[in-house]
């Protein structure tokens, strides 16, 4: 039998083949996300323009990515790296917004998914299909939200001044100092 289910405005099978193609697997962690953003839009409404905090760097800013217009390109999106399974979609005038979050006691109801998150299954004992599934089987009820209003990281971030790196040649800002920061030894690469 064919789910019924939509999230984010599509059947669960064309999310999660959605999440397939943009995210090269049907993560859990995406999966997940989906459901938190249908979660965050159905409270903001359909006419508020909303921008986006995650608040973790893996899974969550593609599932704003791939249903929402925010971007992490457009500046939209605002990516914390506190490895928390949580997100937040605001008005951009007002501030106001909405938090989801992944709730851990919530999650207590789904043994496969409290297993998944907190890590303790060893890895292939729980089959994608059989999370997925639980997944399916959860939908809302693992996750919480609450009313915020947001105080930081959103806006636009400022640029400063740019100048021409001394010893690369290459343009950077000058906040970064009299040299850019590559130069400065705080490079990711070397040259070969
Ligand atoms: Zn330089």
């Amino acid at each position: 039998m064919r789910s019924q289910m939509t999230v984010c405005g599509r059947s669960f099978e064309d999310f999660l083949s959605t999440i397939e193609r943009f995210h090269g697997c049907t993560a859990p962690g995406v999966v997940i996300g989906g459901f938190m953003v249908d979660l965050a839009q159905e409270h903001i409404g359909p006419d508020v323009e909303a921008d986006a905090i995650v608040e973790a760097t893996h899974c969550l800013p593609d599932a704003i990515q791939l249903f929402t217009p925010c971007t992490y390109g457009n500046g939209w999106m605002k990516v914390i790296d506190w490895d928390k399974f949580a997100l937040t979609l605001y008005n951009k005038k007002t501030l106001e917004g909405v938090r989801v979050w992944l709730d851990l006691e919530k999650i207590r109801l789904f043994p496969n998914i409290y297993n998944w998150y907190m890590r303790l299954t060893p890895k292939g004992d729980l089959p994608l299909g059989v999370l997925l599934k639980s997944i399916e089987e959860a939908g809302r009820r693992m996750l919480s939200c609450a009313p915020v209003q947001v105080v930081q990281y959103y806006g636009k971030i400022r640029k400063g001044k740019s100048g021409v790196c001394s010893k690369c040649g290459e343009a950077y800002p000058l906040s970064q100092g009299d040299c850019c920061l590559s130069c400065q030894g705080k490079s990711y690469f070397k040259t070969k």
